[in-house]
Formats: C-alpha cells, structure tokens, sequence
C-alpha cells in the first residue's frame, strides 16, 4: 500500500508499506475521498495546538475526513461487507474511562483521533479502522467525503440552540457553509454570513445566504475592542474562522447577552482577548470540539438534501498530487478540495 506521511516543517513523503490486515473488529478500507482541511494544513506545518500541548506526535498519515470501500472485515465484525461505502469517526476512545462510558470519547485523555493523534488516517491506499466507529452512508463518496465536517458543523449548531434565533456565521469557508446550511434547517429565524473572501460570498450568495450588515470591518483590526459596542446584533454567532480577526468580529456582532460559539482552533499559540468586553457584555462563548454524537444525524441532514455538499467541491486530486493540493487550497474560488487515493 501507498501512504502519505507529514513530517513537520512541511514536509511530506508518499511511502510504501506492508499491506495492514484487519484484526479483530477491524474493517479493511480502500478510501475513495478524502477532504484537506485547515486541521491538516497545520499538521503540515507545525502549528497545530495539538504538538504544543504533547497530544499529537509525527510522522502522521493524515486524512480525517474521509470516506471509502470496505475490502475486508475482521474477526467478530457485524453490520459490515465488502463492498460498503463508509465513513469513520475521528475521535477513538479507550472505551473504559468515565468519560468514554458517559459518550464523550472526544474529551477521553487516552483518545487517538484518525489521521492526527497516534492513529493513521486516510491519505493512503489501505486503512484498517474499527468498525464501532463506522457508519455505512447511502450517497456518492463525494457527499460522504464530507461527512465529517458536516457532524461538527451539526455539533456547532447544535450547542448554539439557533431554533428562533438570529444567526451570523463568521466565515463562509466548507464548514461555515455547512454551518450555515444547518443553521437554517434548525429553523434559526434568519442566517447571515460574513467573510472578508468575496468568492466564498459569491458561493454563500449562491446557497440563498446574505452577507451579514453589521460591523465585519473590524475584521481587519485584530484588537478592535467590543466593551463600547450596545446596540443589537445577532443573538448567536458561529464562528467558523480562526483568526483573531474574526474572533473579534464574531464577538463585536452578537448583542449583549448572545451567544458565540467556536468551531475550530486559532492555528495561533496567543491571541489578543477582550476578556472584559466578554464579562461586560454577559457572552456566553462554547467551544465545540470534534463530532461524536452526530455523525448519524449529519449522514441524515446530507441524505435528505437539507445540507448540500456538492456545490463546496471545488477540486480533486490523486494521492501522490498532495503537496500540489496543498498549496492549491489558498487558490481564489477554491473550497472543499479532496484527495481521491
Ligand atoms: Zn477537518
Ligand atoms: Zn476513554
């Protein structure tokens, strides 16, 4: 089999490796699709919060958003055959520890996580990958590609209670799209979106979202103070963007009193904080990490055609391109872009 491997400091390797047989409760998968996401970028940097804090350790084969063909299942297996379109979870608990038994493996401190904690991911030719964290999807590897970052978005959504509320997404890259997508099938009273990329406006525009009119010029400005803003804004913003731009901006949109909740890590060990604007302003802010709990539920928003993921497709590439995608995720127009091994 062929394998990506991420080295640190950008660099990548396609190696040859023994073919990996299914062990006990094991599926063997041949992935089809796998979706490059900022996550992955900051494993090919360096940059990722995970190597400060000691969690995540190279060399890695990355691809945690992904999804393939099941080839061969192993001892003890059910649910599963040959031939099955699935995707697989990224968070893999120990299964013993209180916070696995309560459901929540993301937050397991013995957890590996595909693709990026001690566990390899996609971007090969052969995976094998526990089959009690797979899920069989009815829809094309394309749609199921980006199954993933449809259950954090859902995982996002969720946490913010949106049902009758007004919504900004901050950050209309793949999951603000999907956030906003979701947001609206919750029933949120109006979504508005909000990117400093006026392709990715073009392509919000074009799923029936509107640019949100409120104070996205403080995007620009990294310490733009939020304690002198009153009047009311939004009643919850999903902050999709990272950085301290947009964190500023989520923070500056929402009224006294909303919500912000946080979808993704700032790819930055320090950020400047209006840790008062937070209190004064009575803010709640959630962070939300990963998907567990809500893959079944996003398999069925993208079945249903409530969340659309064609459209944020842009581009497809084959496993020995990596570096070539890689660098091509920062082109104009461009969005979801895959791996197909
Ligand atoms: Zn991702
Ligand atoms: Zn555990």
């Amino acid at each position: 089999m062929r394998a990506i491997e991420f080295h640190g400091d950008e660099r990548l390797e396609l190696v040859e490796r023994p073919d990996p047989a299914p062990a006990a409760g094991q599926l063997l998968i041949a992935p089809s699709a796998v979706g490059i996401c900022g996550t992955d970028v900051e494993i090919f940097e360096g940059s990722l919060a995970y190597f400060r804090m000691g969690i995540a350790e190279y060399p890695i084969v990355p691809g945690h958003e992904w999804t393939g063909v099941v080839v061969d299942v192993g001892e003890g297996v059910t649910g599963f055959t040959p031939g099955d379109r699935v995707v697989g979870e990224v968070a893999i608990g120990c299964g013993v520890c209180v916070r696995c038994r309560a459901g929540r493996s993301h937050l397991c401190a013995r957890r590996t996580e595909t693709g990026i904690v001690h566990m390899d991911g996609a971007m090969a030719s052969r995976m094998v990958f526990p089959a009690a964290y797979a899920h069989v999807v009815p829809f094309s590897a394309r749609q199921a590609a980006l199954v993933e970052p449809t259950s954090v978005a859902l995982h996002g959504v969720t946490r913010g209670r949106v049902a009758g509320q007004h919504v900004v997404v901050i950050g209309s890259g793949p999951i603000g799209l999907l956030v906003a997508q979701i947001a609206r099938a919750h029933g949120a009273a109006s979504v508005t979106v909000s990117d400093t990329r006026e392709d990715r406006m073009t392509l919000a525009a074009s799923l029936g979202f509107t640019p949100f009119e409120g104070r996205a010029a403080e995007w620009d400005d990294p310490v733009a103070t939020v304690a002198g803003a009153t009047s009311d804004g939004p009643d919850v913003a999903l902050l999709c963007a990272g950085g301290p731009g947009a964190i500023a901006a989520a923070f500056a949109a929402v009224r006294p009193g909303g919500t912000v909740v946080a979808l993704g890590l700032s790819g930055q060990p320090e950020l400047p904080f209006d840790w008062d604007g937070l209190v004064v302003r009575d803010i709640d802010l959630i962070g939300v990490l990963g998907s567990v709990g809500y893959w079944q539920g996003a398999i069925d928003l993208i079945a249903s055609g409530a969340v659309k993921t064609e459209p944020l497709v842009t581009r497809a590439f084959a496993l020995e391109d990596t570096r070539d995608a890689l660098e091509r995720l920062i082109d104009p127009g461009s969005l979801k872009v895959l791996i197909e091994p």
